[in-house]
């Protein structure tokens, strides 16, 4: 994969979405830490912070918690960095696959 096949499959990759997708509770631009348990006040949880402009994440407590959706997803999945791209590839490719199926099911037939 190139970089422009890489950055054209960050940009389709909400962060948000994606962390919706991987089980992370989100409120607004907000998540809830998935290594909370780590944190020093176990109260603490609501501390993920999703930039939505630059599509990117960290965690106000966890230093190493930050980066891009493919950091996300491999941080949360404790996978390489390959692995988080064909995760968010094969991802897309489903949610393409069945925006598909839904709109050529709602054409009509001339
Ligand atoms: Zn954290």
């Amino acid at each position: 994969m190139n970089e422009q096949d890489l950055r054209q499959l960050e940009e389709a990759s909400s962060v948000t979405q994606v962390a919706i997708e991987l089980g992370i509770k989100v409120q607004g631009n907000r998540g809830r830490c998935f290594k909370a348990e780590r944190h020093p006040f176990a109260a603490d949880t609501m501390t993920l912070y999703f930039d939505t402009v630059r599509n990117s994440y960290f965690c106000r407590v966890c230093e190493d918690l930050k980066g891009s959706v493919i950091d996300l997803v491999s941080q949360f999945r404790n996978v390489s960095r390959e692995e988080a791209v064909s995760w968010l590839e094969h991802r897309l490719e489903f949610d393409l696959l069945t925006r598909e199926r839904y709109q050529t099911k709602g054409r009509k037939k001339r």
